[in-house]
């Protein structure tokens, strides 16, 4: 297919703003993508090369694009930059300088989307010295030989942004009524997706083979699956109805989930947001191959810096440090880490996924028994009585609560199900549970925080059913002065001129950005709310309300959430949820 087909699609897209009509657009584009192409066009409207775990980035920031757009149209660098600061979008810039380029017109190549991918391939993979410019020539003659709509989603495409509006669940089901013919399917491949994180490989698995394969689909090595989740409930009776009687009731740490794959020597550790960290884990990864006595394993744990001086836990703040990359080698020996072993997922060339829990948790004591992995500590009880002095005994160590286990249940890999159930210490009239939340706007800042540029955030929850992000507060406290420059300098990077296409939000912030850092918040209560889009729907005399939340801060020490995307942000179900559980916490 050429590339400048999937142009028009691809502005298309931009013009309606209806999720229907979206997937109608990229269906009717995947109906005439051969199976050859399939993934490359999923990996496309992605906005990316190869799925994040490969960890295969592009490498080009704004300023190599600006040069590159200069080379290929003839027009002074400071021109271009000016033009960008003023629209906020090279991508546009790109299209407006190719369609008034001052050097001669070339052929038009008529390039295949093959052709462009495999091109930003190579420059993704162009390092070392003098990569930069030789980076800036590659682009250039890209952009050079396209046309105008073309250099618009090559430029976009290769600073990450392709701002189609368009979410995972939007690719899924138009690949469902692509192939299938309608869209039920969309569950299938849903649940292929959860099991290898790599849409391009369930596109081209549909295309190629059909659907049955797809529903055949199975975990690999070296694909993290997207992680199981947890479910909330307010009281120790509640949880063990809902479990049907006996359950797993396991200390809740507040550490770093790791997803550990390893065949024979080869280990690599993936985080909750499915990026490759095992550079991070140097330690983690020793023990693996040295204690783990199986040839093939996948399992899961939380990781957390441990203090044997005091016999404390760091949490998931001071454990994070260790990303930073030049001095991994001191924070391991300062801090060595230990895993909590929670699940395991497959062993020795079977997958374990349709096992009972009781089943993997009888591997995981017998495997993942070691100095520096151990089983979560946990009890197994019917009893509320019992399960409440765990949990209170599991507060008094300094932990963040307890996640009860279903016994019979199966893993379920990207969801949250009542299978795991997680119950967190409450504190006197504050929400018991955080909520991370999607930043989708900022506020300048007044008076004394005049200087920052920053003066508040506005944040969203995402909206699963949907596929967009709903808003639900304005957060203008708890924030420190390097949280306030912080802010301000990574969110002016993806500031957006108009409302974002996947943005629902009835607030006008002074500027809107793209939906992508996520914040940790904590708030006292949900209340219904007219202002806020997030579950919004219509009261009984025809007002839309939604929800929103009371007294909501940043948290302190909170930095932005990188094990976490956009689209693992809290859930508007989660917060109607939340605010079912706290009633019946309030009226008890
Ligand atoms: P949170 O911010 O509460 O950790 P989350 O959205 O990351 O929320 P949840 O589904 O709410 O995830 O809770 C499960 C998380 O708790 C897991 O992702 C894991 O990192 C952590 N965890 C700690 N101890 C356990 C345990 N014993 N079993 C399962 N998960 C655990």
């Amino acid at each position: 297919m050429l590339f400048r087909t999937l142009a028009e699609h691809y502005s298309e897209l931009e013009s309606v703003s209806s999720r229907l009509k979206m997937m109608e657009i990229l269906s009717s584009l995947f109906k005439i993508t051969g199976k050859e192409e399939i993934k490359f066009v999923i990996y496309i409207t992605q906005g990316i090369l190869l799925p994040p775990f490969e960890g295969l980035e592009f490498g080009v920031a704004e300023k190599i694009m600006e040069d590159a757009i200069s080379l290929a149209t003839g027009y002074e660098r400071d021109v271009i930059e000016n033009s960008y600061n003023k629209s906020g979008d090279l991508g546009i810039v790109a299209f407006d300088f190719k369609s008034k380029t001052k050097l001669k017109r070339m052929l038009d190549n008529g390039y295949s989307v093959s052709d462009v991918y495999n091109k930003m391939y190579k420059i993704a993979n162009t390092n070392g010295p003098g990569s930069k410019d030789l980076k800036i020539k590659m682009i250039a003659e890209l952009i050079a030989s396209s046309t105008d709509l073309e250099a618009k989603y090559i430029t976009r495409y290769v600073l990450g942004e392709l701002r189609l509006g368009v979410g995972d669940y939007t690719i899924l089901e138009a690949l469902s009524l692509a192939y299938v013919g309608n869209r039920e399917e969309k569950q299938s491949l849903e649940y292929a997706y959860n099991l290898c994180s790599d849409m391009g490989e369930v596109g081209e698995c549909l295309a190629k083979n059909g659907i049955e394969s797809i529903k055949k689909f199975d975990v690999s090595l070296f694909k993290p699956l997207r992680p199981e989740l947890a479910e909330r409930l307010p009281t120790a009776e509640e949880i063990i109805e809902r479990m049907g009687g006996v359950c797993s009731v396991e200390q809740k740490y507040d550490g770093f989930r790791c997803q550990i794959h390893k065949s024979n020597n080869k280990v690599k550790i993936y985080s909750r947001n499915l990026e490759e960290t095992t550079n991070m884990f140097p330690d983690l990864k020793e023990a693996v191959i040295t204690d783990i006595k199986s040839d093939t394993i996948i399992f899961e744990g939380e990781a957390l810096a441990f203090n044997d001086v005091t016999n404390e836990f760091l949490p998931f703040q001071e454990t994070i440090q260790r990303k930073r990359k030049h001095d991994i080698k001191e924070k391991s020996m300062e801090l060595p880490l230990h895993l909590f072993a929670f699940d395991i997922i497959y062993l020795n060339g079977h997958s374990l996924i349709n096992e009972p829990y009781s089943k993997r948790r009888s591997i995981i004591e017998k495997l993942l028994n070691t100095k520096t992995i151990t089983p979560t500590k946990r009890i197994l009880t019917s009893s509320p009585k019992e399960f409440e002095l765990f949990f209170d005994k599991s507060i008094e160590d300094g932990l963040e609560g307890i996640v009860a286990k279903d016994l019979k249940s199966t893993y379920v890999a990207g969801a949250r199900k009542f299978s795991w159930i997680k119950m967190k210490r409450s504190y006197k009239g504050i929400l018991s549970d955080t909520l991370d939340l999607v930043i989708i706007g900022y506020f300048l800042g007044r008076g004394s925080r005049a200087e920052f540029k920053f003066g508040g955030l506005l944040c969203a929850v995402y909206n699963k059913e949907r596929d967009i992000f709903e808003s639900i507060s304005k957060i203008g406290t708890g924030f420190t002065e390097d949280n306030m420059r912080m802010f301000s300098s990574l969110l002016g990077k993806i500031k957006s001129a108009n409302k974002p296409a996947r943005v629902d939000s009835i607030v006008v912030p002074d500027f809107w950005v793209e939906p992508r850092y996520v914040i940790t918040v904590r708030a006292d209560e949900i209340t219904k709310s007219p202002t806020h889009t997030c579950g919004k729907s219509k009261n009984a005399s025809g007002l839309e309300i939604g929800y929103a939340l009371r007294f909501p801060r940043i948290i302190e020490n909170s930095n932005i959430r990188t094990d976490k995307n956009a689209e693992d942000a809290t859930t508007t179900s989660e917060v109607i949820e939340m605010y079912n559980n706290q009633k019946k916490i309030s009226s008890k």
